[in-house]
């Protein structure tokens, strides 16, 4: 369970434009359903990027 990048798994479409912001590199479209997860969230730089870029709102930065 996350608690600082929280992602809405029914709201990803999978279209990578997180994954390819993200500077710490902690965001990937996981191959079994196309749907983004992050590895390690305790590098999250929280400075939101990814709740930006996202067209569909599915990521939450706490
Ligand atoms: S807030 Fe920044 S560092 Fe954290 S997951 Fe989003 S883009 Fe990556
Ligand atoms: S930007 Fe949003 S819809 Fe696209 S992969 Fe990331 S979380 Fe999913």
């Amino acid at each position: 369970m996350n608690n600082i990048v929280l992602i809405d798994e029914s709201l990803c479409t999978g279209c990578g434009a997180c994954v390819d912001l993200c500077p710490k590199k902690i965001l990937f479209l996981d191959p079994t359903d196309n749907v983004c997860r992050v590895t390690d969230e305790t590098q999250c730089d929280r400075l939101r990027g990814c709740e930006q870029v996202c067209p569909v709102d599915a990521i939450k930065i706490h």
